[in-house]
């Protein structure tokens, strides 16, 4: 069985570009018929808040995924506790005294002789009497791991072979002198204990990726397969993380946006496949494949948004939008679903429907209009009434073509645009015509 993780750190709202990669993951499981889970990274207990997690949660839900197993990683300290001593007796894990000032220095002397800014692995040098003395100057320890300084190979679904020679890195440090951890063990621990097989993730993750794979084979567990997906961009090309506000998945919801046209140009952005709106994702795990992503990276720009929202609208039954609809026809909705960028604009088409609505009526077409309105046909009113009243005026009146219609319009619904008056006539009834026609 293939299990699958999607980690967002509860420190903010997530935003279109975790939300693709919560997605991919969904899309992944669902095909795969595996597990998704949903894991906090809430190890920085003093930026997480129970709020945005629920936040997430309620995006994710809103999204469509519905996470089959949910973990806190603040729940689990006493296990990464165990597992880190257990890589400090192996030796994996050596304590470090440096202060943040002491290694910006040491990198600087470095890069102004020309070399790699990587830690110089001084700590290791250092006898037990250094690391007491250290000590007893009060200096607390901070804990690397030590690296192979080897090259790691991993098969990347998305990005092919990628080879990373951590003797190139810095051991990374695992836990802060006040004991806390940093995002890697906890990390790698949950994807050993919880049994992931596939990490997909932004390419961003890529370096950490192979140390990773090391710190996985100390602990004696499984490597995971692993895709990195590119990142989005704006559609300016550049990076999403400055400008959170209206790319955040709330805010898009509460822009009156469709889940699924969030979804479906999420899953297709960067993918070989056209964007398209899908009105569920049965469409969207069919076509999915990882090997569809390119490597180059995506451009999100929201206006494609609002085209796809209203691209998706206009193919929506009625029978999945009438809850939100109170008091709307089918007839109603199949008249101005075409005529809409977002749910919340057929209120217009149903004030141009029911009123009230000023009439435009141009001097020269009075005498028209009332030539108009005496040809209107008798109730009840249906789809062909506008076809045959327009014709019977047109014989009337000798007018065709827009000279015709638009004079109609205009006084009917007091605009130049709209869905097609042979739908909306019957719903605009008799008496509403009339009134309309005479003003
Ligand atoms: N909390 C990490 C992040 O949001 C998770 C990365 C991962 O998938 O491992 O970047």
């Amino acid at each position: 069985m293939t299990i699958v993780r999607f980690a967002p750190s509860p420190t903010g709202r997530i935003h279109i570009g975790n939300a693709r990669t919560a997605i991919l993951n969904w899309l992944f499981a669902q095909k795969t018929g595996g597990q998704f889970i949903l894991r906090y990274d809430d190890t920085d207990t003093a930026r997480s808040t129970e709020e945005y997690a629920k936040g997430i949660a309620t995006d994710l839900a809103w999204l469509g995924i519905e996470p089959g197993r949910v973990e806190w990683q603040s729940k689990r300290f006493g296990r990464y506790d165990a597992v880190a001593d257990g890589l400090r007796a192996a030796g994996f894990l050596y304590p470090c005294y440096e202060t943040a000032d002491e290694l910006d220095r040491r990198r600087k002397r470095q890069q102004a002789r020309g070399l790699p800014p990587v830690y110089d692995r001084a700590a290791l040098k250092l006898s037990e009497d250094d690391r007491k003395a250290l000590e007893a100057q009060g200096r607390k320890p901070h804990w690397r791991f030590r690296l192979a300084q080897k090259t790691v190979e991993w098969n990347d679904l998305i990005r092919g072979p990628v080879h990373i020679d951590t003797a190139n890195l810095s051991d990374p440090v695992l836990i802060r002198e006040d004991g806390t951890y940093l995002y890697t063990l906890p990390s790698v621990i949950d994807d050993v204990d919880f049994g992931v097989t596939h990490v997909i993730r932004g390419e961003d993750h890529v370096v950490n990726t192979a140390v990773q794979i090391e710190i996985t084979a100390a602990l004696g567990g499984r490597v995971p397969d692993y895709a990195h997906h590119s990142l989005l961009t704006g559609a300016d090309g550049k990076g999403l993380s400055k400008r959170l506000g209206s790319l955040s998945i709330g805010q898009m919801r509460e822009d009156g946006f469709e889940a699924m046209a969030v979804v479906s140009h999420a899953a297709l952005l960067g993918t070989s496949d056209n964007i398209h709106p899908c009105t569920d994702y049965k469409e969207l795990v069919e076509g999915f494949d990882l090997h569809k992503l390119s490597r180059a990276p995506a451009r999100f720009d929201e206006a494609e948004l609002g085209a796809l929202n209203a691209k998706l609208l206009h193919m929506t039954p009625y029978s999945a939008v009438a809850g939100r609809l109170p008091g709307q026809s089918e007839e109603f909705w199949l008249a101005v679903r075409g005529n809409i960028v977002k749910l919340a604009d057929v209120s217009e088409w149903a004030r141009v429907v029911a009123g009230p609505v000023v009439p435009v009526i141009a001097a020269e077409d009075r005498d028209f209009l009332a030539q108009a309105k005496s040809a209107l046909p008798p109730a009840p009113w249906d789809g062909s009434t506008w076809k045959s009243w327009t014709e019977a005026v047109k014989a009337a009146t000798g007018r065709k073509g827009k000279p015709l219609f638009m004079p109609l319009r205009l006084a009917l619904t007091g605009l130049d645009h709209g869905p097609e008056l042979a739908a909306l006539l019957p719903l605009i009834g008799r008496d509403r015509a009339l009134e309309r026609l005479s003003s």
